[in-house]
């Protein structure tokens, strides 16, 4: 018997050690990894410049109060903003890190209203939860935070058509991870873009997802060509160490002053020294890879012959291949796993693949026969 909730379906076998882009079960079997435990594990398993980043910081002090000067915080902070016009606010996890971004936008803009899209996930709290576009994730526990507004995604009419005097802020994923790996539009984007310029709404970006290299580019705004006002970040930050980040232009630094919003372990020391390795380790070059082995692992996916692939999506190595409704997800995933690979679901019926930004074009080909193998199976 178990002695945890049934939250989550969980498989029988547990996994119990990494390397790089592989996983160990305890009955000592080994996996290709296309799920980065979820978006989470960017630069792979069992990194020894992380390892030692995080023993060093481990053997120093584990834990300050955001009390005093943190320049753990000033660095990871400025390795994120770059040269752009951003600051941070460092706490724990995706859904955290979109609390302060709304609590930010509210406050920053004195309204309420909040726009958000159809299947968008925001994470289980309160406000990211009410956040969310997906009725069955809110079911249960209602009532929730008022003044969210959802409509269709990459659907410009439909936003139009809800802006009012009271709104706040857009707020999206420019890849509904998942949803099912639907990207943005880009002309869509800059509608919005435009949208929120003409309406003094604020434009919030939830790349807990996409942001830290998983699309390509350090953050996938990059490739939109704008700037959000606010955006958010968790998965990929600590790969593996829990933390979430919200970052906010400079300009809305005067509402969120001392006491307006905290966390007790936000930016907590080890978990910043992880982070401030990882993104060391996404120097431009790496990204130039990853993009270049992304169209390697799309032109591959393209040449899988089969009936029940209606569409293959993403960005970078973000993506999902949607199936068709006479074959399940589930049965694909499950005989996935016994050929040795790791994969993920999203939306309805799509396969969704996460592979480590780290995965070598020769493993990512390894891992799209597999795929091949069992769609073919299925015939
Ligand atoms: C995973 C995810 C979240 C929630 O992150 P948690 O760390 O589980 O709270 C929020 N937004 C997006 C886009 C995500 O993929």
């Amino acid at each position: 018997m178990s002695y945890l909730f049934s939250n989550y379906a969980r498989k029988a076998f547990e996994i119990v050690s990494g390397q790089d882009c592989y996983v160990t079960d305890n009955q000592g079997k080994t996996y290709l990894d296309f799920t980065s435990g979820i978006g989470v594990m960017n630069v792979g398993y069992n990194q020894p410049q992380l390892n030692d980043a995080l023993m060093k910081q481990a053997a120093e002090i584990w834990h300050t109060p955001n009390l005093y000067h943190n320049q753990l915080q000033e660095k990871v902070a400025q390795q994120l903003a770059r040269d752009l016009d951003y600051l941070a606010f460092f706490c724990n996890s995706g859904a955290e890190a979109n609390e302060a971004a709304i609590k930010l936008a509210r406050k920053a803009t004195g309204k309420s209203e909040i726009i958000t899209f159809t299947n968008s996930f925001h994470g289980r709290t309160y406000g990211a939860m009410s956040a969310t576009g997906q009725a069955s994730i809110q079911k249960g526990f209602e009532p929730l935070v008022p003044d969210f507004i959802h409509v269709p995604y990459n659907d410009v009419e439909a936003l139009k058509a809800v802006i009012t005097e009271q709104t706040a802020a857009v707020m999206l994923e420019l890849i509904q991870g998942e949803g099912g790996v639907t990207v943005a539009d880009a002309t869509w984007i800059k509608e919005v873009v435009q949208l929120c310029h003409e309406n003094n709404m604020l434009l919030i970006v939830d790349e807990v997802q996409t942001g830290i290299g998983r699309t390509g580019s350090l953050f996938a705004f990059e490739q939109f060509g704008f700037e959000p006002d606010i955006f958010t970040l968790a998965k990929g930050l600590g790969n593996g160490f829990p933390i979430g980040a919200m970052l906010g232009k400079k300009e809305l630094t005067h509402s969120f002053g001392p006491g307006s919003h905290g966390s007790t372990f936000g930016g907590n020391k080890l978990g910043m020294a992880v982070a401030s390795e990882v993104l060391a380790m996404l120097t431009p070059d790496f990204l130039a890879q990853v993009m270049h082995k992304s169209q390697q692992l799309f032109t591959a996916l393209q040449t899988i012959d089969s009936d029940y692939i209606l569409d293959i999506r993403g960005l970078g190595f973000m993506v999902g291949i949607e199936l068709q409704a006479d074959i399940s997800v589930a049965t694909i995933l499950e005989q996935l796993e016994v050929e040795g690979l790791l994969a993920l679901r999203a939306g309805t019926n799509t396969l969704r693949l996460l592979p480590p930004l780290i995965m070598t074009e020769e493993e990512l080909l390894v891992g799209v026969e597999k795929i091949k193998k069992v769609l073919a199976k299925n015939h």
